[in-house]
């Protein structure tokens, strides 16, 4: 038996986030991932009113994406800080929208710092950050990038320390730097809130359509579908968006049952027949 799991579709940030979730409502998606960030998506520029307007009018859930940049790892003290102020002002846009579940994205120091050290600075950072939000009422999701810092024991460590930030699974970021994604929703399994789901060949983060790179797409799905009832965004960023469908289409395949393998069956001689 198949755990049910909703799809989502992001707004791109660089467009109207009212005119991109009249797209996602249209093509049936169940809910939006909502990248508050420059430049028509930045908080200034926003109307929360109209995007929980358009939300309603689709009957469209949401959840919420911080800039993948902010510095909350950075080695400067000060912009640490800055970091962390930005974030809570977007949250405040988030809490008026009616957003209650955010992504924080891992941020790590140049390679002349150690991975120790790059734990320091965010765990700096979200020490400052989760009270913020936990006062406006919105849960943290934690999304690993696909740095090679990101191992098992390094995002256990960050995790153990703070026992409500949530684990959001990047699946392509995980295919990054000789890793495996599958490995990942094993060791994360009791956190993971949220998934981002792209392809890519295994050399950068490509952000392709399921299927189009070499991620396996099969044992990954059969493991999740046996625990998994969260939210799934297809962080696919492609100008035709026809390949977003197909993905979704795919995911929905591999996640229904089996097909029945009768068929074929009945093509093979068995030994009794010799
Ligand atoms: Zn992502």
């Amino acid at each position: 038996m198949e755990a049910k799991m909703k799809i989502g579709y992001p707004t791109h940030p660089r467009r109207d986030p009212v005119e991109e979730i009249a797209w996602i409502g249209a093509n049936g998606f169940d809910f939006v991932d909502l990248f508050l960030e420059p430049d028509l998506g930045a908080a200034e520029r926003i109307s929360c009113q109209a995007i929980k307007d358009a939300l309603a009018c689709y009957k469209l859930g949401s959840v919420g994406h911080l800039a993948w940049y902010l510095p909350i790892g950075s080695p400067i003290p000060r912009l640490r800080e800055a970091a962390v102020e930005v974030a809570e002002a977007y949250l405040h846009k988030f809490k008026q929208i009616g957003v209650n579940r955010v992504t924080i994205h891992a941020n790590w120091p140049p390679s002349l710092f150690t991975d120790k050290e790059g734990l320091e600075y965010q765990t700096e950072s979200l020490e400052m950050l989760l009270p913020k939000a936990a006062r406006l009422g919105i849960s943290m999701l934690y999304e690993p990038v696909g740095h090679a810092h990101e191992t098992e024991e390094n995002l256990k460590s960050l995790f153990n320390r703070f026992p409500d930030l949530q684990f959001h699974l990047d699946i392509g970021h995980f295919n990054l730097n000789m890793r495996n994604p599958l490995r990942f929703v094993k060791a994360f399994k009791n956190r993971l809130a949220h998934i981002h789901l792209h392809d890519n060949d295994g050399t950068k983060d490509q952000h392709l359509p399921m299927g189009t790179g070499k991620i396996e797409w099969e044992p990954l799905i059969e493991e999740l579908k046996t625990f998994y009832t969260g939210t799934i965004t297809l962080e696919i960023f492609t100008p035709v968006r026809e390949y977003v469908l197909l993905s979704r289409d795919l995911l929905l395949r591999l996640w229904g049952p089996k097909p029945n393998s009768c068929a074929t069956s009945r093509h093979l001689v068995s030994k009794d027949e010799h």
